[in-house]
């Protein structure tokens, strides 16, 4: 493999997470890789909703990391709630110093939406649901501006290299389709920002480009990963056959949308008193039984929103009119689809992993925030406030840096990229077994599957990656024997006690796991 070696710390990622924790590094010099041009790719150019953040006077980050931890169904870890929302004031006033247009009232005030779960209006938002897309705008802006960063487009993490417990560099590839042969790039400090796996599934409203690659090649590199059973999936992706599947923001429920079914019944009412503000998973199963029974569940926003839906939530007129939906006339079809993943590579205060020289931020993390459960709008805050951490534990572990010369790859030759067949029966399989309603025989089903995928193109690292964090996510799943928050087990239906631990695996644990499986059922 050629390698080369550069002073400057390597962000893998350009999403939230990255660009944030790199503006904050700065003077000292970072490489950002990113697979996409800047701004592309990435979940949180997508984020509807908004920052959850206590900026109303009446409000207090105290009931901000109540709700949280009730939200997480009992893993939550309570310090990490209170911690993080201390902190969210300050994020959405740097955000806004950084040049975010966050809705204001004449008076100056953030404008706040009410999301579920929440007791209070407490999400800044920008013009209904352009919240992601606005703060990235800024923030690419500023990256753009700040000398220290150098951006790497077209460009994948694959690997890392590890010597003696500690991070020496990470393993690049080429994005482009066809990809090539990966190349090593030595480097004083990794900090991994790749995003969630929520593309690891057949029906989800993430990116195609996060499907766990970046959590998948931690594991593989040893680091240990946390609570990767806890997959959120969000109950009103818009049901059009698009992959991935366009979102309706939970605000629209917020604003008074409500959910009825084809026969024109209103069912959240018999699942939970909130109705349609209950919490995110239940009202997932709620969706995903009205689906399996035939009864094409949707969102109504023809009451509460007419036709101010089309300039107060340009996304979601967006996506309607672009499937052939009027939104101000029919109700919107949905189905529930995989959206955030609680779990990721363990992470402590600081934003470190279990490897040396290894930190991690934003939704490839697993801080102890989300619990089972993550709390509408707490993601892209927990990516400011890790990022935000990560930088300073960086700055604080290395030497002084001040300048460094930009890092330019040599040629690499084609190799093969993950074959579409292969990567197409591997989220089938996720969404069948792993998905909003699990039993250990879909899993075991499951782990199958991803083995033979793995297999079938055993020198793909890429597929690799993503067969790692499918593995995961399933024998996690089927270690749970119990139901709790987004893991909901039809063999084992009633959570065992209110609160619970949270799981952490190697991925050695669960191939051993997936390898006794496969022994079990043949
Ligand atoms: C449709 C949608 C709506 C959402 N709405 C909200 C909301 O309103 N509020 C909220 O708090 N959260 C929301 N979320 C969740 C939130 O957007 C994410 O949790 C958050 O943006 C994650 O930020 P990140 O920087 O960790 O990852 P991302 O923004 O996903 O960025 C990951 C980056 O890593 C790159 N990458 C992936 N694999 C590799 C690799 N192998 N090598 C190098 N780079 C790689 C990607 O290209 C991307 O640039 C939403 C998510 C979705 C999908």
């Amino acid at each position: 493999m050629q390698e080369l070696a550069t002073e400057r710390v390597v962000i893998v990622g350009a999403g939230l997470g990255a660009l944030y924790a790199a503006l904050r590094l700065s003077p000292r010099p970072v490489l950002v890789i990113s697979p996409e041009a800047l701004g592309t790719g990435a979940s949180s150019a997508w984020a509807q909703g908004g920052v959850a953040a206590a900026m109303d006077p009446a409000d207090s980050a105290e009931a901000h990391a109540a709700d949280t931890v009730r939200a997480g169904a009992g893993t939550v870890d309570a310090d990490v709630a209170r911690a993080v929302a201390a902190e969210a004031r300050a994020h959405v006033l740097d955000l806004t110093d950084l040049g975010t247009c966050f809705d204001r009232a004449d008076d100056g005030a953030y404008v706040m939406s009410r999301e579920a779960a929440h007791s209070f209006a407490r999400v800044v938002r920008v013009k209904g649901d352009q919240a992601g897309a606005e703060i990235m705008r800024a923030l690419i802006a500023e990256v753009r501006r700040t000398p220290s960063i150098q951006v790497l487009d077209g460009v994948i993490a694959t690997g890392l290299a590890v010597h003696a417990g500690g991070v020496q560099g990470v393993e690049v590839s080429l994005s482009r389709p066809g990809g090539s042969v990966p190349c090593l790039i030595r480097c004083p400090a990794v900090l991994l920002a790749g995003g969630g796996s929520g593309g690891l599934f057949a029906q989800t409203t993430n990116p195609s480009r996060i499907r766990g690659q970046v959590i998948g090649l931690a594991a593989r590199a040893g680091a240990v990963i946390a609570d990767a059973e806890f997959v959120q999936f969000h109950p009103t992706a818009i049901a059009t056959g698009a992959d991935p599947a366009p979102l309706a923001t939970e605000a629209l429920r917020g604003a008074g949308a409500t959910l009825i079914n084809a026969d024109g019944v209103r069912f959240m009412a018999a699942w939970h008193p909130d109705g349609e503000l209950a919490p995110r998973d239940i009202v997932a199963r709620a969706i995903y039984a009205e689906t399996q029974a035939g009864r094409r569940p949707m969102l109504d926003t023809r009451a509460a929103l007419g036709q101010r839906i089309l300039g107060e939530y340009p996304a979601v007129a967006g996506a309607c009119q672009a499937a052939g939906i009027d939104p101000v006339r029919d109700p919107i079809p949905v189905a529930a689809a995989a959206h955030y993943h609680m779990g990721g590579i363990a992470s402590d205060a600081r934003g470190r992993a279990s490897l040396d020289r290894l930190w991690v931020c934003g939704e490839a993390a697993s801080t102890g925030l989300h619990g089972a459960n993550r709390l509408a709008s707490n993601g892209l805050l927990e990516a400011l406030v890790y990022a935000r951490r990560c930088a300073l534990d960086i700055e604080a572990a290395l030497a002084p840096c001040a300048l460094a010369p930009a890092v330019t790859l040599p040629d690499l030759a084609p190799q093969a990229s993950p074959d579409p067949h292969l990567v197409a029966r591997l989220r089938r399989a996720m969404t069948d077994g792993v998905g909003v309603v699990r039993t250990a025989a879909g899993l075991h089903q499951a782990l199958g599957i991803i083995a033979s995928v793995e297999s079938a193109q055993a020198d793909c690292a890429e597929l690799r990656n993503m067969t790692a964090t499918a593995t995961l996510i399933a024998a996690a799943a089927l270690l749970r024997e119990e139901s709790r928050g987004g893991h909901y087990r039809a063999d084992f239906p009633d959570m065992d006690g209110a609160t619970g631990s949270r799981s952490h695996m190697t991925l050695a644990q669960a191939m051993t796991l997936r390898a006794r499986t496969a022994l079990e059922t043949t």
